[in-house]
C-alpha cells in the first residue's frame, strides 16, 4: 500500500469509515478525481469533498462530519393476503385510497413482488425491522411468525423480525400460550421484540391482565411496540388508541423498552411528554412520512422537549412511503429544507443521523 493510500485510510478511520480495497484504489487510481464520502455504508449523509490531484490529497470539509453508523428503518411489513380477513383488507384498501400510495397499493397489501421490496430494502438501508401482526380478536387476521422468518433468511444481515401477538381473547381473558410464542420466536428464531395493536384488538396498554407478557419481555430483554395511534379502520375504537395510558406501564416497568409507532399521531405531542417523562421509551415516524410538514413540527416538538435521540426513522412499507431511499432522502435534506423555507430551526448533522439509524442503534442494540 502507497503512502497515499494509508494517508487515506487514516482519513476513513478518523471519520469511521470502512472502506472495501476496490474503492480504495479508486479514489487513489485517477490523477485528478473529487468524490462525496460519508460514514455510513449508503453513503453521504454529511459530506467532505475529497479531491485528488497527482498524488497531493484535499479535503474540502463541509458541515460538521457525519457519525452515522446505520440507516435503520424500524417498522417494515411483508404480507400475504391469504392470512387476511376480507373485511381487514377492505378496511386496509380504504384507508390507503386517501393517502398518497399508488394504485397498486390501493388494491394490493405487497404492492410489489417480496424480491423488488427486498432490493428496496437493501438499496437504502444497513438494517430494516420486519414488524409481525396480531389482530384476531376484531379483524381476523394474523402474520405467521414463520412466514417472517423465511423472509429475513433471505438477508440476515439486513432484516430483523418483531413477532406480532395479540395477548387477549374474545372473552378479555389472557392468552397464556402468548408467553411462550414470544419465548419460542426470540430463542428459537431470533426475533428482537414485540408488536402489539391495542386500537385495533379493543384493549388498552395499560390492562394489568397484559402484565404477565410485559414481564416476558423484560426477562427477554426485548422492546414492544405498541399501534398507539389513529386508525381508520371501523372496528377500531380511537379510545384504546391513546398513548398516554402507555405511561402507567412506563412507570410500572422503567426498565422496558417501548416504542410509539406512528409518532402516535396525532398525539405527537403526547409522545413527547411521555418520552421526557419516561427514559424507556421510543418512537418511530412510519406511515406518518408522507405528511412531511406534521412530521417536521412534530420533531421540532421533540427537539424542545429533549427528546429526539429516541425518535427512530421508519416508513412502514411497502404499502406506503416507498421506496424508501426517497424518505432516507426527505430526511437528509428535504427536512431541514422544510424548516428553513417555514422559518424554524433546523436539525444538526448529529440529530439527522440520530433520526436515521444511530439512536436505534443505541437505543435498541442493533
Ligand atoms: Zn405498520
Amino acid at each position: 500500500m502507497g503512502f497515499w493510500e494509508q494517508m487515506l485510510l487514516g482519513f476513513f478511520h478518523f471519520r469511521r469509515i470502512s472502506p472495501q480495497p476496490a474503492q480504495l484504489k479508486l479514489y487513489t487510481s485517477s490523477p485528478l478525481r473529487s468524490h462525496w464520502l460519508g460514514g455510513s455504508k449508503k453513503g453521504a449523509s454529511s459530506l467532505s469533498l475529497l479531491a485528488i490531484h497527482k498524488g497531493i490529497t484535499v479535503l474540502f470539509t463541509g458541515n460538521s462530519p457525519s457519525t452515522l453508523t446505520m440507516i435503520v428503518d424500524t417498522h417494515v411489513h411483508i404480507w400475504d393476503e391469504k392470512y387476511c380477513s376480507r373485511e381487514m383488507l377492505d378496511a386496509i384498501f380504504a384507508h390507503r385510497a386517501t393517502l398518497p400510495t399508488d394504485s397498486t397499493a390501493q388494491r394490493r397489501l405487497m404492492p410489489i413482488p417480496m424480491e423488488a421490496w427486498l432490493e428496496d430494502l437493501r438499496g437504502a438501508l444497513d438494517k430494516a425491522i420486519v414488524i409481525g401482526i396480531d389482530i384476531t380478536r376484531v379483524f381476523g387476521t394474523r402474520i405467521p411468525d414463520q412466514f417472517l422468518l423465511e423472509f429475513i433468511k433471505m438477508d440476515p444481515d439486513l432484516l430483523l423480525a418483531y413477532t406480532g401477538v395479540e395477548p387477549l381473547d374474545e372473552n378479555n381473558n389472557f392468552k397464556e400460550e402468548v408467553l411462550d410464542e414470544v419465548e419460542k420466536s426470540v430463542n428459537e428464531y431470533g426475533f428482537k421484540g414485540v408488536k402489539l395493536m391495542p386500537v385495533h384488538g379493543n384493549y388498552y396498554a395499560n390492562n394489568k391482565k397484559l402484565y404477565p407478557l410485559y414481564e416476558k419481555c423484560l426477562d427477554l430483554r426485548i422492546p414492544i411496540l405498541f399501534h398507539l395511534a389513529g386508525s381508520s379502520f371501523p372496528k377500531a375504537m380511537l379510545k384504546y388508541a391513546d398513548p398516554i395510558v402507555l405511561d402507567e406501564v412506563a412507570v410500572d416497568f422503567p426498565e422496558l423498552r417501548m416504542g410509539l409507532a406512528h409518532f402516535g399521531y396525532p398525539w405527537a405531542e403526547t409522545c413527547c411528554v411521555l418520552l421526557q417523562r419516561n427514559r424507556n421509551l421510543f418512537v418511530d415516524i412510519s406511515e406518518v412520512l408522507y405528511r412531511p410538514r406534521w412530521v417536521a413540527s412534530g420533531l421540532q416538538l421533540a427537539k424542545e422537549y429533549g427528546v429526539l435521540d429516541r425518535i427512530f426513522f421508519a416508513t412502514d412499507g411497502p404499502g406506503v412511503c416507498r421506496p424508501v431511499e426517497k424518505y432516507v432522502e426527505w430526511c437528509r435534506t428535504g427536512l431541514n429544507e422544510l424548516c428553513k423555507n417555514s422559518g424554524l430551526p433546523t436539525f444538526t448533522q448529529g440529530e439527522i443521523d440520530g433520526l436515521l439509524g444511530d439512536n436505534a442503534v443505541k437505543f435498541l442494540g442493533l
